[in-house]
């Protein structure tokens, strides 16, 4: 009725029609070169989980991968970084990282040894920490409240077999404050936070009891436990054999009772036949536990790190350790390749935490990025015993994205020139 009346009033009303169907086909064309909300274009991406390395366009849409290919057209995007003569990785993990800040001195678990993760993490790439058992179970709820909720890094973290956590040596040496079915509750009550259970400081004579506990607790949740070895009476070769496949081993280039390494530098054969079983061996640098003495040897040898934990802190972040980034740059330095270096950040933190859904660019994966710059020139690295290597390359972050979201630009690469 309504085309009969246009026909009777303008007498084309096949010429609206056709307007309107010209509009309508036009549309999605309109629609189309608007979907992506943001474009990286040019870089070198490496996603070692997807076996890319090559230079690709990543395009991403509300917070999400949304497409990776060549050349993706500026025109799609409402926004694009120009990543040329850059590396593109997925945001990094540093599976180590003591983040339950708070104001008691002296102490790790709500304490003011502990950092806060934001002002660490988008400056060196890193969008996920781990945090490595500063909470038991009774101030786990706390730190979550205060630290993992406000704080715009993804936050997640193995609980300590401890119930005050990291809250100094007479905690952690109290047997009474070990108790399985509570920590298990812990556990159970934050599956999307907790990603296993931590064991490793403790004092006392048989170190074993505190363990098994840990390691109770853990394998009825199925999840990793994390080791740090500061036990006086530690029996490496003892404990790396009740250890299961994924558990994980920090502080992998240490001396004293620790070391991996036999009297002549050797690396121990059980610690080979370790790593073959599956357990995962992370740096776990910190202010005291990485020395070039250690690690040399060891990677002469071929063992190499499969996570780079940082040990952050208060401490070791204005030491040898600085930051994660710089810790990479120190195994980029002793020979590891690029890409083994981004998919020990990436891939493999990832899994070890049993986190399969990050630490890669697959479409439809969060969009965690990083932009990562290979710098050159002559750079000092030193480790924790005050000792240093000199190196040629650096790894500096330029741009670091969360969710989608930039939160980090080094040089103003998705900013716009002030006088435009
Ligand atoms: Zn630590």
């Amino acid at each position: 009725m309504k085309i009969q009346s246009c026909k009777r009033q303008s007498g084309r009303w096949w010429l609206h029609f056709s307007l309107l169907g010209l509009l309508l086909m036009t549309m999605p064309f309109v629609v189309y070169g608007q979907q992506y909300d943001l474009l990286i274009k040019g870089g070198h991406l490496i996603d070692p989980k997807n076996g890319i390395d090559a230079q690709l366009d990543v395009a991403i849409s509300e917070g999400i991968i949304a497409r990776v290919t060549e050349n993706i057209p500026e025109s799609e995007a409402a926004k694009t970084i120009d990543a040329t003569g850059y590396y593109v990785t997925p945001g990094l993990i540093d599976v180590h990282a003591h983040v339950f800040v708070g104001s008691t001195p002296g102490r790790f678990a709500d304490g003011f040894s502990s950092v806060s993760p934001d002002g660490f993490t988008f400056r060196n790439g890193i969008t996920t920490v781990v945090d490595p058992g500063n909470a038991g179970w009774r101030n786990f709820e706390a730190f979550k409240k205060q630290v993992i909720e406000p704080s715009d890094t993804r936050v997640l973290a193995f609980v300590n077999i401890v119930g005050h956590g990291l809250s100094g040596t007479s905690y952690n040496n109290d047997l009474n404050d070990m108790d399985i079915e509570k920590t298990l509750s812990i556990v159970e009550k934050y599956p999307e936070i907790i990603v296993g259970t931590k064991f490793g400081h403790y004092a006392g004579n048989d170190y074993l009891v505190p363990f098994e506990r840990a390691l109770e607790v853990a394998r009825r949740a199925n999840q990793p436990l994390l080791l740090e070895c500061n036990l006086p009476e530690l029996n490496v070769e003892d404990i790396l054999e009740r250890l299961r496949p994924g558990d994980i081993f920090t502080h992998a280039y240490e001396r004293g009772n620790r070391s991996l390494l036999d009297g002549q530098g050797r690396i121990y054969d059980y610690v080979f036949k370790a790593r073959e079983r599956g357990i995962l061996f992370d740096v776990g640098h910190g202010g005291a536990s990485f020395r070039f003495s250690q690690a040399i040897p060891s990677v002469d040898q071929g063992f190499w790190p499969d996570t780079f934990g940082t040990d952050l802190h208060r401490f070791s972040m204005n030491a040898g350790m600085k930051d994660m980034l710089n810790v990479m740059s120190k195994f980029l330095n002793m020979g590891m390749s690029m890409q083994d270096v981004i998919l020990r950040a990436t891939w493999i933190s990832a899994k070890s935490v049993n986190r399969e859904d990050l630490g890669h660019l697959s479409v439809g994966a969060v969009a965690d990025l990083a932009i990562l710059n290979k710098k050159k020139g002559s750079y000092g690295f030193v480790d924790s015993g005050g000792y240093r290597i000199d190196g040629d390359r650096k790894l500096l972050a330029e741009l670091t994205i969360r969710e989608g979201r930039i939160v980090w630009d080094l040089n103003g690469l998705a900013a716009v020139p002030w006088d435009e």
